[in-house]
């Protein structure tokens, strides 16, 4: 027998690359999801779970600025800033969110203690922040999300009525040295979106799935669209119904489904065995991943031979 399988794949969201990257940034982009790789291979190179290499991954990335998720989340239209999470355990199908928070500095974090520490699946808005506030989830002043980058984002479009993908919400799937799966997703959403308004990122099915027997699934993208083809439940489904591959599967969802309903975003898989997939239907998907030899690759570009490495 040789050492037990661990896989871990992340991203940082999916969207339109900018004309405005420039090497610099697209380097710092590689950097903070190879730590965050780093981070969650740690946990699972130890024999740690795949619910905690899935936290600690996207924990470090909440905490860059850089994405739509805890430290740089984008602003609603009337200028605030609220996050969505959720995260799932495939060993036992136990799955915690939070929607709709303004002060948790680790929305997944929060959504962990809600999945281990109440009979809840969701908690949401000031009874979210208090239940998070009480579990000893670090809270901050809402003056901890501001970035320049996602205000001057916010300025172009706040005048309109539409919302905006920004590249940046974050996600990890992993499997670990015991076999188990977990998901988890942090955002702070869409750009300008209507205050109260929550996304996938925050629904069990839609944005978050893992299950043992199938795959462990984080999407990014078009919210609205995700929820109404629950496609991280279906990448399950189309694997535990009609026996495709954790790749077809993730295929059919993305490129097809998600396709002909005009809905643009990607996701990322792990299956039982160690398979990943990293599928998206827009110009990109910041991503990555790393399995049991440690070696880690990340992606900012649309293509493995265009801004891609491994390290
Ligand atoms: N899916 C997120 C939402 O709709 C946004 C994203 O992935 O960028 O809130």
């Amino acid at each position: 027998m040789g050492h037990p399988r661990t896989a871990l794949v992340i991203h940082g969201g999916a969207g339109r690359y900018k004309s405005g990257m420039t090497p610099e940034k697209e380097r710092a982009f590689h950097a903070a999801l190879n730590e965050a790789l780093l981070q969650g291979h740690q946990v699972l190179r130890l024999g740690g779970s795949a619910l905690d290499a899935v936290e600690r991954a996207v924990n470090s990335l909440e905490d860059c600025p850089l994405f739509n998720a805890g430290r740089g989340s984008v602003f609603t239209h009337n200028g605030k800033i609220e996050m969505d999470a959720a995260i799932m355990d495939g060993k036992n199908l136990c799955a915690g969110s939070v929607a709709f928070v303004t002060s948790i500095k680790n929305p997944i974090t929060a959504a962990r203690a809600v999945m281990e520490r109440t009979e809840h699946v969701m908690l949401v808005g000031p009874g979210a922040e208090e239940f998070a506030r009480d579990a000893g989830v670090t809270i901050v002043d809402p003056s901890y999300f501001f970035t320049e980058a996602r205000w001057e984002s916010w300025q172009k479009i706040k005048n309109q009525e539409h919302t905006e993908l920004n590249l940046g919400t974050v996600g990890a799937v992993a499997l670990d040295q015991h076999g188990n799966l977990a998901a988890a997703t942090s955002t702070g959403g869409m750009n300008n979106k209507k205050f109260g308004r929550i996304g996938d990122s925050g629904i069990v099915g839609a944005g978050v799935y893992a299950n043992n027997r199938t795959c462990a699934i984080s999407s990014t993208g078009h919210g609205e669209y995700f929820m109404r083809l629950c496609s991280a439940y279906d990448i399950s489904a189309l694997m535990e119904y009609r026996g495709l591959s954790l790749e077809e599967a993730a295929q059919e969802a993305i490129n097809r489904k998600m396709h002909d309903l005009g809905g643009t975003g990607g996701i990322i898989g792990v299956d039982r065995v160690g398979n990943v997939t990293m599928d998206f239907n827009t110009d990109t998907m910041f991503r990555g991943y790393v399995k049991t030899d440690g070696v880690t690759w990340t992606g900012v570009g649309d293509d493995v031979t265009h801004k891609e490495f491994r390290t």
